[in-house]
């Protein structure tokens, strides 16, 4: 029956059929192939999600929890809504209004956010220059602040974690320019009271890595040390420090 189909092909097929043979015979004789040995450490399961990255600057599979109109993905801290300035695709603290935090509750994700000081009163300096923050979890603080010719402690700077982890290079732009923070935070996991992983957070400001896989020693504290206490997954939270900090283009990426 082969011998049929064989002799039906024309010369070149025939060619490349013994030709295949012969090939298969001598590598049969030596072994697997290189080709063979190669797939043996494929790994084709799983197929990674699509995800589309041209149709908008946010990816498909994105939360967004801000994208200039409205703040409905989030309220205040103190109860009821979240009542910052929302004017021309722009969020910005209403200083004494308190924080706001999102609705949705976050365990490990990719944030991305733009932020934006305003023109600074010069008399005011360090910690006091247009300060605000982003909260993971409503409890660990990647610094916000206008870090740009105003120097102060380097662990509170932007790009810090706040009091625990200088930023590795400051990377701030001038005031009234808009500036990204791209950020990885894994939360901790805790096994009834018992701390058995702690956070860790990666901070890109503007493109530039400020913290690399930095492993936080609990909480933000403003006085004293950090000390980890048991908690679940939770909101992401702005902070009103009382100054003109505006935001836009924010989504999240649980992981
Ligand atoms: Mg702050």
């Amino acid at each position: 029956m082969l011998n049929q189909y064989f002799n039906q092909l024309n010369a070149t097929a025939k060619t490349v059929v013994v030709s295949s043979l012969l090939c298969f015979t001598v590598n049969a004789a030596d072994g697997p192939t290189n080709y063979q040995k190669a797939q043996v450490t494929e790994v084709w399961q799983p197929e990674p999600a699509i995800v589309d990255t041209h149709s908008s600057a946010i990816p498909s599979d994105a939360e967004v929890l801000f994208t200039g109109d409205d703040l409905a993905q989030w309220q205040s801290v103190k109860g009821g809504p979240a009542n910052w300035t929302v004017d021309n695709g722009t969020v910005t603290v209403k200083p004494g209004s308190g924080d706001i935090k999102t609705k949705n509750k976050y365990c490990d994700v990719q944030l991305h956010l733009e932020w934006k000081t305003p023109t600074p009163d010069l008399k005011k300096k360090g910690q006091g220059r247009n300060n605000s923050g982003v909260f993971f979890q409503q409890r660990y603080e990647i610094q916000i602040l206008d870090s740009y010719q105003n120097r102060t402690y380097s662990n509170g700077q932007a790009g810090s974690v706040y009091k625990q982890h200088i930023p590795l290079v400051n990377a701030t732009r001038p005031p009234e320019t808009w500036q990204t923070y791209d950020i990885i935070f894994n939360a901790p996991r805790f096994d009834g009271d018992k701390l058995i992983k702690p956070a860790y957070v990666t901070v890109l400001h503007n493109g530039v890595l400020v913290q690399n896989h930095v492993q936080l020693q609990g909480p933000t504290s403003y006085i004293g040390l950090p000390q980890y206490k048991a908690h679940g997954c939770d909101s992401i939270k702005l902070q009103d420090h009382g100054n003109f900090v505006s935001y836009r283009n924010i989504w999240v990426r649980p992981l």
